[in-house]
């Protein structure tokens, strides 16, 4: 199994090795705990992770027994990961899981589906936020303003919003979140380079709310190794989404988790180490001088701000869209015919038919292929409507008026 994620993938691959599993001594080995340099078999893995979980939950006091416990899903191992691990350790608990459709055509569809079918297996209630019936845009509309080479910074700005809004909508009383070693290290590191010291203040295993507008954040998966959750769906099969959503910056994992892998060769414990001085040395030397940054409620939305003007940035950016007024990349046959009736002859229609690998092309050679057409209306036409769509987005972050075509049958 592989599983790609931005700029780098992970692999899995069962072999059971000629010998005993390391901690029960019964079952074949089947399975490297990285962090531990063992090999144990699926049981005792599961049991080992599942446990870690458990005791960083109850160190840190995450979830108490009258608790309404939110996880927003994405459709990534992590969060996928996280619902299935406190559904098996707190059967009993009041779960909610949640999944966001952002409206990205084609990619929130999948992504939703495979959602369904985890809630279904755990038994574990959804409640699905639909975007563009909600609230009437899509994320793929922010191709139409200046953050359309920045849609992953605007998707967050919204997110954030959402998951405060929702979390109160549905009573939560704690939303678990499916941050993980990895993550939390690597940006404590880079905070760290950056001098954000109020930053790395909040990467703590238990955010509490810091008004009573908000709610506890909690991170589970604060000791557990980002490969080992890894292991943990593919051993357990996991549905999840092995696919790049198309606003996804294609960068190169960031400097700090480089160097990381670096030092973890030569001590495996290195994240571990960091961790604890992060943790119980720094964080609490900054909260000892740090007082909080003034916060007031956004005059839209009524969300939590820092900003000095009191309008928060998940208002700004909607208000950007607000602004767009065609809003259409994908057409119909007919809204095609109506749309070039108004062109003279400042359009051409690309049929992609035997020009599919034009999509992994790279932006410079996509560039020189539309240069003919820069100023021209660009129309594309697919036997997959989502390859001419992926297309499309592509062209307009480029700068291209680019359209997808729809055939009449799909
Ligand atoms: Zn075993
Ligand atoms: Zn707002």
């Amino acid at each position: 199994m592989r599983y790609y994620k931005y700029g780098e993938f992970f692999e899995f691959e069962f072999k059971e090795y000629p010998f005993l599993c390391k901690l029960c001594k019964k079952e074949k080995a089947l399975i490297d705990i990285p962090s531990q340099g063992i090999k144990v078999c699926k049981n005792c893995y599961n049991t080992f992770f599942e446990n870690r979980v458990r005791k960083t939950i109850e160190k840190y006091k995450m979830i108490k027994s009258q608790d309404k416990v939110g996880v927003f899903l994405s459709g990534g191992k992590d969060s996928s990961a996280l619902l299935t691990v406190l559904k098996k350790l707190y059967p009993e608990i009041n779960l909610q899981a949640i999944f966001i459709n952002l409206g990205i055509k084609y990619h929130s569809e999948k992504i939703e589906n495979l959602v369904r079918t985890l809630c279904n297996n755990l038994d574990v209630p959804l409640y699905v936020y639909n975007l563009p019936e909600k609230e009437g845009y899509r994320i793929d509309d922010f191709v139409f303003t200046y953050f359309k080479n920045k849609i992953c910074s605007a998707c967050g700005a919204i997110k954030r919003y959402l998951f405060s809004k929702i979390a109160k909508e549905l009573k939560l009383t704690v939303v678990a979140t499916g941050h993980h070693l990895d993550d939390v290290v690597s940006t404590m590191l880079t905070l760290f380079f950056h001098g954000d010291f109020s930053g790395i203040a909040k990467l703590q295993p238990v955010l509490p709310p810091l008004s009573p507008n908000q709610i506890k954040k909690v991170k589970p998966f604060y000791t557990t190794p980002e490969k080992e959750i890894f292991y943990y769906v593919a051993l357990n099969e996991i549905p999840i989404a092995n696919f790049l959503c198309p606003h996804a910056d294609n960068n190169p994992p960031k400097k700090t988790k480089k160097i990381l892998i670096e030092l973890e060769k030569e001590n495996r414990q290195i994240k571990y180490q960091l961790l604890s001085v992060f943790t119980k040395k720094l964080i609490p030397l900054i909260k000892s001088y740090h007082q909080n940054e003034p916060l007031s409620t956004c005059s839209k939305c009524g969300e939590i701000t820092s900003a000095t003007d009191k309008i928060c940035s998940r208002c700004k950016r909607v208000e950007l869209l607000n602004r767009v007024e065609d809003k259409n990349i994908e057409l119909t046959q007919e809204m095609f015919e109506n749309y070039v009736k108004n062109l003279d002859s400042n359009w051409i229609l690309i049929d992609l038919k035997e020009k599919e690998n034009l999509l992994k092309d790279s932006v410079r050679k996509l560039r020189k292929f539309f240069k003919p057409y820069r100023d021209k209306y660009i129309f594309l036409n697919a036997t997959d409507p989502e390859i001419a769509y992926s297309l499309a987005l592509k062209l307009r972050k480029m700068g291209f008026k680019a359209y997808s075509v729809k055939n009449s049958e799909n």
